[in-house]
């Protein structure tokens, strides 16, 4: 199945509008039901380099929840490469939902220790082959950063005074970053506990003349990457009551549970126009037990 751009659009949220702050999303989980919502936009220029290099093999690394490295093995099945994903833990505890999808559109996976996965450099070196392309964990670097930035382009989204959206690794907010505008604030929801140095990294990735301004807020993780209490749950399906609005567990819940705190502390100025990034991530809602969420 092919990545559907044209399937992007922009609906408001009445669940977070008020008569002071008008808040829209961009539904980028509409574009493929896996390679979903912003990891394909941090891909799809690590792909184009890897085809010019000739390329065989993609290689990566994640979690065994990591929705980059579905997307990833999707993508190069699509695309006609192998893949390969590098897994941090241990190969005997049974795989999880999202690696068997990746392991069914072809992708190999070796197993690495939490110890050894640290030293991605060491992985590299030690396995690589000819004919191999190694995109970074979560895709963060140069050229996901750069795809990300194309997320802005897909529509005309001059007009937002804010552009929210949930990190992990912060590659989509570089992007969003770089594309926004000198009127525009980029605010990212930060999904881990503790990523204090988030800020840096998204830095890193900025070039001198990266145009909006942002902020990092790191209070709404709700315990932790992957953390999802009853009460986040319970919102996830008010905003689905609301709003017909699916989100996930790990991103889109918080950053959506996020504004909806920020704007009841009136941390908008009046007038302002929200934009969400619906990032994607619903296919990690199937690690719930079935019947937890009404979609
Ligand atoms: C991976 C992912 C993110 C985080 O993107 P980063 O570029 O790593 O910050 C946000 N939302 C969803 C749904 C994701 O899958």
């Amino acid at each position: 199945m092919l990545i559907n751009i044209e399937n992007i659009y922009i609906h408001p949220v009445k669940s977070l509008s008020d008569t002071q702050v008008q808040t829209d999303i961009l539904r980028l989980d509409l574009i493929h039901p896996v390679i979903s919502g912003n990891k394909w936009f941090k891909l799809k220029y690590y792909l184009e380099e890897a085809r010019r290099e000739d390329a065989v093999c993609l290689a990566s690394f994640g979690g065994a929840y990591s929705n980059h490295i579905v997307a990833l093995a999707c993508a190069a099945k699509e695309k006609g490469f192998n893949s390969i994903g590098f897994i941090r833990g241990d190969e005997n505890t049974p795989l999880s939902a999202t690696l068997q999808e990746a392991a069914a559109y072809g992708m190999q996976f070796i197993f690495v220790d939490r110890e050894a996965y640290r030293n991605k450099e060491a992985i590299t070196q030690q396995y690589h082959q000819p004919g191999w392309y190694w995109i970074p964990e979560g895709g963060y670097g140069a050229l996901g950063a750069e795809g990300a930035a194309d997320i802005l382009k897909t529509t005309d989204t001059s007009t937002y005074t804010h552009i929210l959206c949930a990190t992990g690794t912060g590659t989509m907010m570089s992007g969003l970053v770089m594309a926004g505008q000198p009127h525009q604030k980029i605010i990212g929801i930060s999904v881990l506990k503790n990523h204090l140095s988030l800020e840096n990294e998204i830095k890193t990735l900025l070039p001198d003349t990266a145009h909006a301004f942002f902020e990092c807020v790191h209070g709404y993780h709700f315990g932790g990457y992957a953390k999802h209490p009853e009460n986040l749950l319970a919102y996830m399906r008010e905003l689905w009551q609301c709003d017909a609005l699916p989100t996930d567990i790990v991103y889109t819940a918080k950053l959506c549970y996020a504004v909806k705190d920020l704007i009841a502390k009136k941390q908008f100025p009046v007038n302002s126009k929200l934009l969400l990034i619906h990032s994607g991530g619903l296919q990690g809602n199937r690690s719930l037990p079935q019947g937890s969420l009404p979609y």
